[in-house]
């Protein structure tokens, strides 16, 4: 069976360098603390729970003198603000992605404009992005678009994993409610990287399998975007997840996975499906 694995499945640079600073800071001072999981996946935060890094609720929960770190996905003002106030010892692992989204949000709404962020209500990152002006509005689809009242003059982001073509049928709403529309395309370039490789690679081969936990947002678009084009698409979160039938019909297996998938997940399914 011949086995393609997408070019940049798995982490991007942004997550990558999250996971590396928390196991660096772990190693220097024996833990360190992150508000939430660093990372939507499960095998991950258990390998950093074991090297010394732990998830906590809340900033009260972390021991006076530890060091805490901020997620790749961006954190909210008032958790930065309360971390300084205590004199934390904060590392930002926040993606400069994620920092310039930031960025966008103030510059449009300096410009008079209501923001609107098309993301997942309640993703950690779109939190983060709407807490950098006041009364932002959250859009996650079509029927939401469709129900948003008139607006004057709005800015528009979305998410930085959103799909295109999610991002495009609410801006098509949104252009016939907002009578001045300016959208700032912040999908970042390893999220349209992805996309697009899975896209190729689903057309060319029999079965698709996309790795990523099913906490992840992110993992979950991929998965349906795959399965747009090539109905064989399956998602797991490891190897023993996958099943031979799956595979009974199939000369061609393409793999990919969601941004916050390591690499030793990626192999391990594709030597799993190799000794198939
Ligand atoms: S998905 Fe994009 S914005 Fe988010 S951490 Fe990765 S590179 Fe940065």
């Amino acid at each position: 069976m011949k086995i393609i694995i997408a070019k940049n499945a798995g982490y991007c640079f942004g997550v990558r360098d999250a996971v590396n600073m928390a196991h660096d800071v772990a190693k220097k001072e024996g833990e360190v603390y992150m508000l939430g999981d660093i990372v939507h996946n499960e095998r991950v935060v258990e390998d950093l729970d074991n090297s010394g890094a732990k998830v906590v609720d809340s900033l009260d929960e972390v021991p006076k003198d530890a060091t805490v770190l901020f997620r790749a996905h961006g954190t909210k003002n008032d958790i930065w603000d309360e971390a300084r106030e205590k004199k934390m010892n904060i590392i930002d692992a926040t993606c400069p992605l994620v920092h310039k989204i930031h960025e966008d949000v103030k510059n449009l709404y300096a410009e008079g404009r209501k923001i609107i962020v098309i993301g997942d209500h309640g993703h950690d990152e779109v939190v983060a992005i709407a807490d950098q002006v006041p009364k932002t509005i959250v859009i996650s689809s079509v029927e939401e678009a469709i129900a948003q009242k008139r607006i004057r003059k709005a800015g528009i982001v979305s998410q930085s994993t959103q799909s295109i073509e999610n991002v495009q049928d609410i801006i098509k709403i949104l252009m016939t409610k907002v009578f001045d529309l300016r959208f700032v395309n912040t999908i970042c370039f390893p999220t349209k990287r992805n996309q697009n490789q899975i896209k190729d690679l689903a057309k060319i081969v029999d079965t698709m399998i996309i790795i990523g936990s099913f906490t992840s947002a992110n993992s979950k678009r991929l998965t349906s975007l795959s399965k747009l084009i090539n109905k064989n698409t399956y998602q797991v979160t490891c190897a023993d997840e996958l099943q031979d039938d799956w595979f009974s019909k199939s000369e061609s297996v393409g793999i990919s996975a969601g941004a916050s998938t390591p690499d030793y997940l990626i192999e391990e399914v594709s030597n799993r499906i190799s000794s198939l």
